[in-house]
């Protein structure tokens, strides 16, 4: 039987300090905000605002909800993103993607200040996940892992650590975060040869492929800590991660389960994020 690692846990371990921080930033005169900035009416999307709005709340984080509608031109995405970068009461931005299709995504990222991006989109904020130098933040999801596998006071120095997945959203920067607390990464995607080998090998196994149950036994190994970030929905319609968790759960040592694991700790990153910007624009960070 494997060890759980509940993403409510995490949560239940960071509210009391983001709690008092938010405190402690409207006591310095101003309250963390978030704009969750959404293009159209995207079912996920629209899932994911409500429950960041919920833990908002819970944070006494504010929010500002900025809707366009998906036939939005460029321009009138950019002008509103100017608008986010101006206004000195916003202190950090979530812009749902993928944008709708005829949007220069890229463009919309770029335009986004550093200083607000809190889910790690702008190429400065990726510049100082992969250098180290600079301001930004990293992408919520990859901080999330890392932040379930300190709660869980999982060793990284000297660890193996296979990341399957190498888009910017997690795969990448998650490497980089890893790299940077001693792990020995290997990273592993659609080409890389005999996957699950490579899967048995590591200590650590974070699985970012959006397929749904893909890893089956033959990929883990005991003992192993298993990071599940997949949101996936099974034949049945039922939300599941990348890793069949009833074929894992046997085997290894440790687990993230979905739902309930990375996506619930990402939502409090974010919020954690918000935080952390509004704390430097007061100069007490
Ligand atoms: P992408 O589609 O951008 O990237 C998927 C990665 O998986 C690619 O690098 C791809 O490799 C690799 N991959 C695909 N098929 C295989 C395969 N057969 N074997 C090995 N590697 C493969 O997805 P994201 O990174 O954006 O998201 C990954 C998952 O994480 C999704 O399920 C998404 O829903 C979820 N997610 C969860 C969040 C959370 O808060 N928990 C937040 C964001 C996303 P290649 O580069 O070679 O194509």
């Amino acid at each position: 039987m494997a060890r759980i690692l509940s993403g409510k846990e995490v949560v239940q371990a960071m509210a009391p300090g983001l709690k008092e921080r938010v405190q402690g930033c409207v006591e310095a005169g101003a309250q963390p905000t978030l704009a969750i900035l959404r293009v159209g009416e995207n079912p996920s999307d629209l899932s994911y605002e409500r429950t960041a709005c919920k833990r908002a709340e819970a944070l006494g984080v504010g929010i500002r909800s900025i809707v366009l509608p998906a036939n939005v031109t460029n321009d009138q995405l950019l002008d509103a993103i100017a608008q986010v970068n101006a206004d000195e009461s916003i202190h950090g931005c979530l812009m749902f993607r993928p944008l709708p299709a005829g949007l220069d995504e890229a463009a919309a990222c770029a335009a986004l200040d550093a200083r607000k991006d809190i889910d790690g989109i702008s190429p400065a904020s990726l510049a100082r996940v992969f250098t180290g130098a600079g301001y930004g933040f990293p992408p919520a999801t990859a901080q999330a892992c890392m932040h379930v596998l300190d709660h869980y006071g999982v060793q990284l120095h000297g660890a193996r650590v296979v990341v399957v997945g190498r888009s910017l959203v997690i795969g990448k920067p998650v490497a980089m975060m890893l790299l940077a607390r001693n792990a020995t990464v290997t990273m592993c995607h659609s080409r890389t040869e005999d996957l699950a080998a490579r899967c048995r090998e590591a200590d650590v196994v974070i699985c970012a492929t959006g397929r749904a149950k893909a890893f089956g036994a033959e990929c883990f190994a005991p003992g192993q800590t298993i990071i599940d970030v997949g949101i996936n929905f099974d034949e049945a319609r039922n939300l599941c991660g990348d890793v069949d968790f009833d074929a894992a759960e046997p085997i290894v040592g440790a687990i993230t389960p979905v739902p309930g694991g990375i996506g619930t700790v990402t939502t409090s990153t974010t919020m954690e994020h918000v935080i952390h910007s509004c704390e430097s624009a007061l100069g007490i960070a």
